[in-house]
């Protein structure tokens, strides 16, 4: 198991665990870029949203019901982003699916 997100979900590396199901887990950013970063995975191993077909929806859409779940613990009232950065174009360097939420600040557009 050489991924970093693998990992931390199976708890070999701590984080906080902010939000946890039996597929997703939500924990902060290393780097925070908004007051309010935080990330979502799921448990199992896909390397991108590019790598995941017609049958991954039910465990897309828990993952989206998760970053609502995840917005509302952190008090992100007036709003927030969830970005998915997809392939090297899309700007991703961990090669396990992940939601970004930010928050806490308004975000900007268009995204760099
Ligand atoms: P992306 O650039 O969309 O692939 O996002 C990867 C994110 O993972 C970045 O925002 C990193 O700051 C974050 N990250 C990398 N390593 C860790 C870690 N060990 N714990 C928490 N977040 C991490
Ligand atoms: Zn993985």
């Amino acid at each position: 198991m050489d991924c970093l997100f693998c990992k931390i979900a199976a708890g070999a590396i701590p984080v906080t665990r902010l939000y946890e199901t039996e597929d997703v887990l939500a924990f902060p950013d290393i780097h925070p870029q908004a007051p309010v970063h935080t990330l979502i995975i799921p448990k199992a191993h896909h390397a991108s949203l590019a790598h995941t077909a017609a049958g991954d929806a039910p465990l897309l859409g828990h993952l989206l019901a998760a970053a609502v779940q995840v917005a509302k613990l952190q008090g992100l009232s007036h709003g927030y982003r969830v970005a998915i950065n997809t392939g090297s174009d899309g700007g991703q360097t961990v090669e396990h699916l992940h939601l970004h939420v930010l928050g806490g600040r308004p975000m900007g557009w268009p995204p760099g």
